[in-house]
């Protein structure tokens, strides 16, 4: 299939917005929910109770445009409840893989000659419908991954960002038809068309904001996808899906299918009309997908493309003159915040030895501090996603155990049969033992002593990871040094190591983190286009014998 040459009027201008009160201009941050305001307070609470209604509900696969049910269902659950179950999906098979591919094949044609600006308004009309409706989508995600009320927002607010984002590069991307350069006696451009049909694979951690984001961007650009949803998060999914077809998405453009990873998300990986692979998730499924992707299937005439945004062991380098406090308070968001469930979580602290002790008591005693509980009633932390993610973390505690001095936690948490584990804290951890360098997805942090900044520079970069960082410092030297030797893709000085913002910090980590696809940056929809040079002779050029020159 080749993509038709796209017929856009390039322009610099924003596009306007049909539906929702928020004039379109220059992009900004969606700004935070204010919780300690009775009315938010009230309004969270109202929609949680709302939500709490529709619980159980059964929601179809949608493949161009028809809502269809299965024999198999996968049942969502609450993991702070894991007997309330949020929503029942349908389970997919190999013949609906082939059925939303050739539905996503039939819809390209259509929906790649839109014009881009068109496009770009279902994702401005998308953000708007959103931002009215935050609280209950706030609700959705305290329920099914059991985020709290500002972890729920923040995600929402990033998928808002992500939309108004993306629509905004979109028209960048539409009005840079001509090259910088105009050969003499032609005239140039260069079109960004898109690839075709893509699987989008998302992970459940940023199960609003990451899917959606992934979805958007590819879809803006003029491709059309199949949504493969995480099991563990397909009713947020569901709901998103739903608003798009509000905001008025053609049918087929977005097929949603939550189903099993191995066997539907590989039917689609290995499906030889799928031209590209966006997945966010495990390092070992990441790279799974990039091995097979490669592999050339019968009937496919190109090569695949993979965005592969995957896990992190993320380091914050406490160096010996800096704002003690402060570090202590970034640690501590980084390593407990949303349990540790972030690629961008701080699993290691690396301490200059100077100052360990004094460090290693006073983080001790702000993260036995942590109040654990359910989500909804706005608990600092929630449980882990899942009875699998549980055994997991507490398997690595175990490891821990053998490996570092337990200083805080190294339990499970009973509390109401939910998937709770305490805030974990191992001291005195060797910067090569397992839980230095093996990505553990929960609340656990290792405490690692060094000599000095170069040595805490050495154990930072000494994983196969690459993602997040963070240095504490008061020397410009060293934030200095920092910024040329720490090998991450997104590095963080005097703050967290989490909580990338959309525009700011484009998101995407190095080594086996990733493809560094910088999510949320310019660069970003380049991923899922191609650009197609065009040159038309106008004229004669001056030097017209050299023409033969070259490529
Ligand atoms: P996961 O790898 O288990 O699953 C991710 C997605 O892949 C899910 O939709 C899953 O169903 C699907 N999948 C599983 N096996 C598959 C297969 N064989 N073929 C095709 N698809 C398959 O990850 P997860 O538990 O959902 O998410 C947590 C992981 O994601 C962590 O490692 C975390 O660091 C990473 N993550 C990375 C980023 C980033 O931007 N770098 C962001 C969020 C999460």
């Amino acid at each position: 299939m080749n993509a038709p040459a796209a017929k856009l009027s390039p322009s610099d201008n924003i596009p306007t917005v049909n539906t929702g009160a928020h004039a379109p201009g220059a992009f900004r941050n969606e700004p935070f929910i204010n919780f300690h305001d009775a009315a938010n307070r009230r309004a969270m609470e109202e929609a949680l109770e709302r939500v709490r209604e529709r619980l159980g509900h059964e929601y179809p696969i949608v493949i161009g445009g028809e809502r269809i049910k299965t024999q198999e269902k996968i049942a969502s659950r609450n993991p702070a409840w894991p007997s309330v179950i949020v929503g029942i999906h349908q389970e997919p098979d190999l013949a609906h893989a082939e059925q939303a591919v050739q539905a996503a094949l039939a819809a390209f044609p259509a929906w790649s000659a839109k014009p881009m600006v068109e496009r770009a308004e279902l994702l401005l009309r998308s953000a708007a419908i959103l931002r009215k409706r935050k609280f209950e989508f706030c609700a959705w995600l305290i329920v099914e991954v059991g985020k709290n009320w500002a972890e729920a927002d923040a995600d929402v607010g990033e998928t808002i960002d992500f939309l108004e984002f993306y629509a905004r590069e979109a028209m960048k991307l539409d009005a840079a038809t001509t090259p910088p350069i105009q050969f003499p006696g032609e005239r140039n451009q260069l079109r960004y068309i898109p690839l075709g049909v893509g699987a989008v694979i998302p992970p459940w951690n940023f199960p609003l904001a990451i899917m959606a984001g992934m979805t958007m961007a590819a879809i803006v650009c003029g491709n059309t996808v199949v949504l493969k949803p995480s099991v563990d998060a397909p009713t947020i999914a569901a709901h998103f899906y739903a608003l798009l077809e509000e905001a008025g998405l053609s049918e087929g453009v977005v097929n949603l299918c939550a189903g099993s990873g191995p066997v539907f998300g590989n039917a689609l990986v290995e499906h030889p009309q799928v031209r590209f692979i966006s997945f966010t998730g495990s390092k070992k499924v990441g790279l799974e997908i990039h091995e097979k992707a490669a592999r050339r299937r019968e009937g496919q005439i190109f090569i695949k493309r993979t965005v592969l945004e995957l896990g992190g062991k993320d380091a914050i380098i406490v160096d010996v003159d800096c704002d003690i406090d402060a570090a202590i308070e970034g640690v501590v968001a980084s390593a407990f915040g949303f349990s540790g469930q972030k690629c961008s979580a701080c699993s290691r602290a690396i301490v200059d030895e100077h100052i360990y002790d004094e460090f290693l008591e006073r983080l001790v005693e702000k993260a036995r501090a942590i109040r654990i509980g359910d989500p909804a009633e706005n608990f600092y932390m929630g449980p882990v996603i899942s009875e699998t993610a549980y055994r997991r973390v507490l398997d690595y505690i175990t490891v821990g155990k053998t490996e570092g001095r337990l200083v805080l936690g190294g339990e499970a948490v009973n509390c109401g049969g939910g998937y709770y584990i305490a805030p974990t804290i191992f001291a005195d951890v060797a910067p090569t033992a397992r839980i230095a360098q093996e990505e553990i997805f929960g609340p656990v942090l290792a405490v690692i002593k060094s000599s000095g900044f170069a040595e805490s520079l050495h154990i930072a970069n000494d994983t196969e990871y690459g993602l997040t960082g963070a240095v504490y410092s008061q020397s410009r030297d060293r934030l200095e040094w920092a910024g040329d030797e720490f090998h991450v893709g997104n590095l963080y000085f005097n703050r967290k190591c989490t909580g990338a913002m959309v525009g700011a910090h484009p998101f995407g980590g190095f080594n086996m983190s990733g493809t560094d696809s910088k999510a949320g940056g310019a660069d970003y929809l380049l991923l899922f286009t191609q650009a197609k040079s065009i040159a038309e002779k106008i004229g004669t050029a001056p030097d017209a014998d050299n023409q033969c020159k070259g490529l």
